[in-house]
């Protein structure tokens, strides 16, 4: 298959995965009105939540008890769905917030029409090739997303607020959302040129007040690609140690920052970098900036630029 035909076929099915969320939200009548009932949504699909394990340390257990069962989360077992026995399982370890995302993600496994037939048949964690597993693990995070943000509902609130970094943030609260997914899908699906870049915990260097950050990785708008493709971020002290730390390192401006970014025609454009930060991540939201002043210094300053890589479908 080329790439054109794969991108037309992940475009419907993310269309198709977005109707199947909506017709839950509907029949629990609960669309507009979020934060999604997590124990609605599982009893309109006819499961049973079965509480909460640890599900890596009784791995063997399950599948000998459930035997064709199909395991959740590509590195580390977060959730399990049994078809047969028609139970879901989430494991215990996790943040109060990601519970409900992977719950859904069960029950997203059980609706989508093609990924139940295939595990009616019987195929599970073990006959279902990586590609497979890995497309399923995607559809299946599309949908609890489309669930935890109501498909379009969200995105509607947050037209009617200011496009900044603290609009996500207020909204993530009322969709019971992580703030790390909150800023993700208000980016993604931005009808502005926008970026998102996700950094680590911040590294205060040496002997001065500023504090540096590894990219993890980058999340754009439709337009931000279209208009920008991959920029060339700027690239300052190349290669540079800091802290004994060497990659991607950005650096985080105290409070907004500017950046210019050079598009696909070669003309430069001014972005505003607003900063949010919680204990573990710090996210530099990008947006345009119409501005007829000379830009002053960037404040954003990103070393080794070019190693940055988007990635799109994080499990
Ligand atoms: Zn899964």
């Amino acid at each position: 298959m080329n790439s054109r035909a794969q991108t037309a076929q992940a475009v419907q099915s993310n269309e198709e995965i977005e109707a199947f969320a909506r017709k839950l939200l509907d029949r629990v009548g609960v669309y507009g009105k979020p934060p999604t009932p997590e124990a609605a949504i599982i009893a309109v699909a006819s499961l049973v939540k079965h509480g909460e394990l640890d599900l890596e340390a009784e791995r063997a257990s399950l599948l000998k008890q459930f035997g064709a069962a199909l395991i959740s989360g590509l590195k580390k077992i977060q959730g399990l769905l049994d078809l047969r026995e028609r139970v879901i399982f989430v494991t215990s370890d996790l943040h109060e917030k990601r519970k409900p995302f992977v719950a859904f993600h069960e029950v997203g496994h059980s609706v989508i029409p093609w990924q139940r037939d295939v595990l009616c048949r019987g195929d599970d964690n073990l006959s279902l090739s990586p590609n497979t597993k890995q497309l399923f693990e995607a559809e299946a995070n599309s949908f609890a997303a489309n669930l935890i943000f109501q498909v379009d509902a969200f995105d509607n609130e947050a037209k009617d607020c200011s496009f900044a970094i603290q609009t996500p943030i207020l909204l993530a609260d009322r969709y019971g959302a992580s703030y790390h997914s909150a800023l993700r899908r208000y980016v993604e699906r931005h009808e502005s040129p926008c970026a998102l870049l996700i950094l680590g915990q911040a590294i205060q260097v040496v002997g001065q007040s500023r504090k540096l950050g590894h990219v993890r990785y980058i999340v754009s708008s439709k337009q931000f690609k279209g208009q920008f493709g991959h920029p060339e971020w700027p690239h300052v002290l190349g290669g540079q140690t800091v802290n004994g730390r060497v990659g991607t390192l950005v650096e985080i401006p105290r409070a907004q920052g500017q950046v210019l970014l050079r598009d696909l025609d070669g003309n430069e454009r001014a972005f505003l970098c607003e900063r949010w930060t919680n204990q573990f991540e710090t996210f530099l939201m990008l947006r345009p900036i119409r501005t007829k002043r000379k830009l002053f210094a960037p404040r954003i300053v990103l070393i080794s630029g070019s190693d940055l890589k988007d990635e799109e479908g994080k499990a």
